[in-house]
């Protein structure tokens, strides 16, 4: 496994070493967990060579949000990393510093107007522009053929999916399934904030999508109800929606696709989730 901190070093690399082999890119923050090793198995298994990248983007962050606690485990993310079958055809790139990616007076930002104001967007207003300007970049370093994504963030896809679309970039975005915890919690760095209370307490989160979404796939208007007393119950969802999952419109009695998606604090700690239903089935 090769480790790059400087992008001009893994430049280098690309250019005496890769350039003619497939390659595939698992952009990441690190705080490796089973779902992004997932992500980076499947890519192994189609590509010659994986690009991981390990790097917590300021730009995604908003005020108040937790950038600076953000877990940063460098050193066992390498392990978990160099365990992994296939590890010699891993090289991570592991920037020390924002300005390896944003150069000093670095000022472009790559914005996405589709899938705008709902869900996500509607919270963290700005997230998905840090998310597409960091994609973009890393894709343009990385020079992948293939990236490969969570279903977990759910709408951060679609937004990287209709960047590349439009700009024509010449990479295949991949998005794998959700890996959960056996009690249904969606894997994410974010669950070691929770206490042990707020721990037992945050399958609700899955079950609750779930709930809904097989309500909806029998009863559309009885989900819309179900919705918003449910919202109306418990404040403490940011926002619990049932959307065409192809085009996160509102879903109606005419969807074929379904993402019942939501966001829910557990005390500060913000967690998302999302269930996918094939209504054709
Ligand atoms: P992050 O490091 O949290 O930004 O995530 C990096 C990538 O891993 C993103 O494409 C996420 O969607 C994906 N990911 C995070 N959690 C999971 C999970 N539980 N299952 C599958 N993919 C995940």
């Amino acid at each position: 496994m090769q480790v790059f901190n400087k992008i001009s070093e893994y430049q280098d690399f690309y250019r005496n070493e890769l350039k003619d082999l497939s390659l595939g890119l698992v952009p990441t923050m690190g705080n490796l967990h089973f779902g992004h090793l997932g992500l980076v198995k499947k890519a192994l298994e189609a590509n010659q060579k994986v690009v991981v990248t390990i790097f917590v983007n300021p730009t995604q962050f908003g005020p108040g949000e937790d950038f600076d606690k953000y877990p940063r485990t460098l050193e066992q993310d390498l392990f978990k990393l160099k365990e992994l079958e296939g590890a010699e055809n891993i090289i991570v790139i592991a920037p020390q510093s924002p300005s390896e990616i944003y150069p000093k007076d670095f000022s472009t930002e790559i914005k996405v107007n589709a899938f705008k104001n709902i869900m996500c967007d509607k919270f963290r207003p700005g997230h998905f522009h840090g998310v597409t300007t960091v994609v973009y970049r890393l894709f343009q370093m990385a020079k992948a053929q293939n990236a490969y994504f969570g279903q977990k963030d759910f709408q951060q896809f679609k937004v990287i999916e209709k960047m590349t679309q439009d700009l024509e970039l010449p990479v295949k975005c991949h998005c794998l399934p959700i890996a959960r915890e056996s009690d249904g919690l969606a894997l994410s760095s974010r669950n070691q904030y929770l206490s042990n209370e707020q721990r037992e307490k945050a399958p609700l989160i899955h079950e609750t999508l779930k709930e809904l979404g097989e309500v909806f796939c029998k009863n559309p208007n009885e989900a819309i109800k179900r919705q918003t007393e449910i919202l109306k119950q418990d404040p403490s969802w940011q926002y619990l929606d049932l959307r065409d999952a192809y085009d996160l419109s509102e879903a109606n009695s005419n969807t074929t696709h379904l993402v019942v998606a939501g966001a829910y604090f557990m005390g500060d700690t913000r967690l998302i989730d999302n269930i996918v239903f094939n209504m054709r089935k």
